[in-house]
């Protein structure tokens, strides 16, 4: 018997259910990404994975002596059909995925299954818990995280651990031709000097992934909570990309929490771990409302008078707001296909209420150009800034720019280092340059033509938001 093993974005040897089953069940077994363009992911994020692909194929050869993840570039639907029908598969085995574009990829292959008569067995394993199994008292998903967040501390100890791949792998058929050992659209992407520039300080792969997860608990971890919010300093994890990519399933990383407590803070571990914990509530989400990757969790807002892309978008796109923290936070995403967090409440913030564009431009831009893309982190962060979602920031705050760079980079490192051209003004002036014309001038800095005036005015545009919003108020 044969079985098919279906990657979709669990670039993992070990802790892979999907993987492990199929080997128990069958005799053979086929493991093949299918690499449709209709489906494509975002530019940065597809940079990625075509380094997430290449080291599982160097990963699976060398267990296995020979290639054997199998790529097929082309139409999804037909190449999947086929697959099945040529090597008799009797079962398809696959870890589930929520979101654009894997939802509808799932649908296709259940269908296909069905008129095949082919078995299809999927995995929670990216979840860490079956959706369903966390609800409130009502028997209700959660909308509000701190609830869900309690309930799920009191879950943890019933949470089902994923085994390492002890089997050996020679039930593995290798692949059936060159030119499925590789993805070709892929690669030429990912030679471009953009993405090898973005890509120079990434080591992609399962076990680079669990090295940079044991360097973070070794190191940073300890001054995590107090360092977190200053995108200054290297104090987060970076791991999000390892996360979204499968090379770390991020249920595992509770077990070593309990593995490595007692030679750490506890401290410091939960409050890393509260963060992995908003992860598994935007899978939930998505899960239970599947609408919320384009639509507002909460109606009200869907006839919202947000403004659609404008000259204004492209400038924020760009960094060239004329709002130093803000033009960081977009070159830094422009450059190295991530933004620190506090960033991106920042910039999301200033999108979506002092220019009043919509939160999908954003979470679009965003799609294209972060390496750590996720369907479900990515619309809950979004709606979450634009006061839309669930557990979200009450829409009337927005959050000051000038605050916010003053409180989290009071020395104006972050900016120097995006925004170079800042570089040699003082502290007192870097915030808000155009507050400051003498300093300017004195470090050669010609506001206009140097380094942009404010596309907006920051206090007229919160003012125009809170009278946009008050329409809301009478709305249920
Ligand atoms: P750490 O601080 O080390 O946190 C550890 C892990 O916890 C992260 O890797 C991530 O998986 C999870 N996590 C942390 N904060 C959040 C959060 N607020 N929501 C959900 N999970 C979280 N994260 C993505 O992975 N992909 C996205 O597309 C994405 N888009 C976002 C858009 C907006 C507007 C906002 C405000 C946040 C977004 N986030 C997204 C969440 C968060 O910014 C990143 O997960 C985090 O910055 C990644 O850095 P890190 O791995 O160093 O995080």
């Amino acid at each position: 018997m044969t079985a098919l093993v279906w990657i979709q974005r669990e670039f993992r040897i070990d802790y892979l259910p999907a993987l492990q089953s199929a080997l128990a069940q069958a005799d053979r077994v086929i493991v093949a990404y299918f690499h449709d363009p209709v489906y494509s992911q975002g530019e940065a994020a597809s940079v990625w994975l075509a380094q997430a692909i290449e080291s599982l194929q160097r990963d699976l050869t060398k267990r296995r002596g020979s290639a054997c993840l199998w790529i097929l570039e082309g139409d999804f639907e037909s190449h999947f059909r086929s697959l099945l029908q040529e090597y008799s598969v009797h079962k398809v085995h696959y870890s589930f995925q929520v979101g654009h574009p894997f939802f509808e990829m799932q649908q296709k292959a259940q269908r296909v299954c069905e008129t095949l008569e082919v078995g299809l067995e999927p995995h929670f394993s990216e979840f860490w818990f079956e959706p369903g199994e966390v609800l409130n008292k009502k028997g209700e998903p959660y909308a509000v995280f701190t609830p869900f967040y309690r309930n799920l501390q009191t879950r943890l100890d019933e949470l089902v651990p994923l085994e390492k791949t002890r089997t050996d792998l020679k039930k593995l058929l290798p692949v059936a031709s060159d030119d499925w050992t590789a993805c070709e659209s892929l690669n030429r992407l990912s030679r471009q000097p953009w993405a090898i520039e973005m890509m120079a300080n990434w080591e992609v792969g399962e076990s680079a992934a669990w090295q940079k997860f044991l360097s973070f608990v070794d190191g940073k971890l300890q001054d995590y909570e107090m360092q977190r919010d200053f995108p200054a300093q290297d104090a987060t994890s970076a791991l999000s990309v390892y996360l979204n990519f499968g090379h770390l399933p991020s249920r595992m990383l509770v077990f070593e929490f309990r593995a490595i407590s007692q030679d750490n803070d506890l401290q410091a571990l939960l409050s890393w771990q509260r963060q992995l914990a908003w992860r598994e509530f935007a899978r939930l989400l998505l899960w239970f409302f599947p609408y919320t990757e384009e639509m507002p969790f909460q109606r009200r807002f869907v006839d919202f008078a947000w403004e659609g892309v404008d000259q204004r978008t492209h400038i924020w796109q760009r960094g060239r707001t004329g709002i130093p923290i803000v033009d960081a936070g977009m070159r830094e995403l422009w450059h190295s296909g991530y933004m620190h967090n506090r960033v991106r409440m920042v910039v999301a913030s200033f999108l979506t209420k002092n220019l009043n564009q919509h939160w999908l431009i954003g979470k679009q831009w965003f799609d294209d150009t972060l390496l750590d893309a996720d369907p479900a982190n990515n619309a809950m962060g979004w709606q979450w800034v634009a006061g839309c979602g669930v557990d979200a920031a009450p829409y009337y705050r927005l959050f000051n720019p000038l605050r916010q760079s003053q409180q989290f980079d009071p020395d104006g490192d972050y900016i120097r280092r995006w925004v170079p051209e800042l570089a040699a003004l003082p502290n007192s002036a870097i915030h808000a340059p155009w507050q400051y014309p003498e300093e300017c001038r004195a470090v050669g800095v010609e506001l206009g033509k140097d380094y942009p005036l404010p596309v907006v005015d920051l206090e007229k545009s919160r003012l125009r938001h809170l009278e946009r919003v008050e329409s809301l108020k009478s709305v249920g």
